[in-house]
């Protein structure tokens, strides 16, 4: 398909090329209806980048705690390198989690809580696993406003912060209705904010809500205190995800400066943890295309 004026018909080869970077030989196109020449490359995702070779090592490095800062030293390349791969990785790995089809019959759901720059300006992670596997469902970022004794102050220093929480947990239940089956059972704590918002979207699924524990020391905050956790599937996975993006760690000076790119990055995690899940022993971002 042309990726210019998206027709399928009317192509023919023109030749090709060696690619300096690694050399490898790249069939040329040409689009009849609209005139212009495209690649096998142009819109896949490396291309234009130059230092493939670093691709595998970027995507694994990230998907495993490490900081853009960090990649870019021990792989002695700018971190602008680096930073230009999460956007492509962040596109195929949400392309990939979105695409996920099969129905699913029990899931668990709730929110993390992280900040952009400052604790002042908190941001909710909905999040949604499926029980029985671990599998990452869902996930997504949303603004919300300061709480308790930092409300105050962050409305004087940055001023009216508008909640995002339910627009990000429309967009969760709103996929949750295409991949989960009519009779499904939905596990989460008693946070207000679900009831409602499951009526609107469900009609027959099951709705069971446990109530929030104490945590553990070890674990991140997400791993729970005293023996059996209804919840465990979900609190281990977050757990994961706290320990796996070094942004989100406690205690870290590494935060997010822009919401996108720990989308993107949550998203690359999710998908290394849902390929670990499947056995795929080298779990790949590679063979995916950029365009929609
Ligand atoms: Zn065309």
């Amino acid at each position: 398909m042309c990726p210019h004026c998206h027709f399928n018909t009317d192509i023919v080869k023109r030749g090709f090329y060696i690619r300096a970077s690694d050399g490898l030989k790249i069939q040329r196109f040409n689009c009849r209806n609209c005139g212009r020449d495209f690649s096998t490359q142009t819109s896949s995702f490396d291309y234009r980048l130059r230092k493939r070779r670093i691709n595998q090592s970027v995507f694994r490095m990230l998907a495993k705690g490490m900081s853009q800062k960090g990649c870019a030293h021990v792989l002695a390349v700018d971190p602008q390198t680096i930073a230009r791969r999460i956007t492509r990785f962040g596109i195929c790995a949400k392309k990939h989690l979105r695409s996920f089809t099969s129905t699913v019959s029990e899931v668990v759901f709730d929110e993390m809580e992280t900040f952009e720059h400052t604790k002042l300006k908190p941001l909710t992670i909905p999040l949604a696993v499926e029980k029985r596997t671990r599998r990452i469902l869902f996930v997504d970022v949303g603004k919300i406003a300061a709480k308790g004794h930092l409300a105050q102050i962050s409305k004087k220093k940055y001023g009216f912060r508008k909640c995002e929480r339910k627009k990000a947990l429309n967009r969760l239940f709103r996929h949750l209705k295409r991949i989960s089956c009519p009779h499904a059972t939905f596990f989460s704590d008693e946070s207000h904010h679900y009831p409602n918002q499951i009526r609107r979207y469900f009609k027959q699924v099951k709705h069971m809500t446990f109530k929030g524990r104490k945590s553990a020391i070890i674990g991140q905050g997400e791993m729970k205190k005293g023996g059996f956790d209804p919840l465990f599937c979900l609190n281990q996975t977050a757990a994961m995800i706290r320990d796996n993006i070094k942004r989100l760690t406690r205690r870290t000076w590494c935060t997010t400066k822009k919401i996108e790119r720990l989308l993107d990055l949550l998203h690359i995690y999710s998908f290394y943890h849902n390929q670990r899940i499947d056995g795929v022993k080298r779990p790949s971002i590679f063979n995916c295309s950029v365009s929609n």
